[in-house]
């Protein structure tokens, strides 16, 4: 069995986005050499989220205005902002969820017809890390 590790870094320049990942993620797949096993991809941080969804930006309107509504932005109304203005975004992340497992097939992401990988960002405006992990043969 083989395993490979990729980090990738994005910087999104809004507070609040999401970023269609699909295309580096095929890339760290190209690069493991990989054809047959199981792709994880997660956010290294507490803040974002690593989602499948539509490749539609109607859809990632609709995303960001319903989390806003569930967890609005509140540099005061959240028991976490001691210090910092970010108990939304850590509430967003929940919702949006951690992590995607894929699996790979014959060289491939096996995705179903509409299914595509988004970087859920929460807190953005700075670096943050998304881990890429292939096992497989
Ligand atoms: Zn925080």
């Amino acid at each position: 069995m083989k395993s490979f590790r990729k980090e990738i870094t994005v910087t999104t320049k809004k507070r609040y986005d999401i970023v269609h990942i699909t295309p580096l993620v095929e890339e760290a797949l190209r690069e493991s050499g990989i054809r047959e096993g199981i792709c994880l991809v997660n956010p290294m941080h507490i803040t974002a989220s690593i989602f499948i969804n539509d490749n539609e930006s109607g859809l990632h309107a609709d995303f960001l205005e319903w989390l806003e509504h569930l967890a609005p932005y509140n540099p005061k109304g959240y028991r976490h902002n001691v210090g910092e203005d970010n108990g939304d975004a850590h509430l967003k992340r929940q919702i949006m969820g951690r992590e995607a497992v894929i699996a790979v097939t014959n060289g491939k992401l096996d995705f179903g017809t509409w299914e595509q990988i988004f970087y859920g960002e929460f807190d953005g405006q700075r670096p943050k890390r998304i881990l890429i992990k292939i096992i497989g043969e």
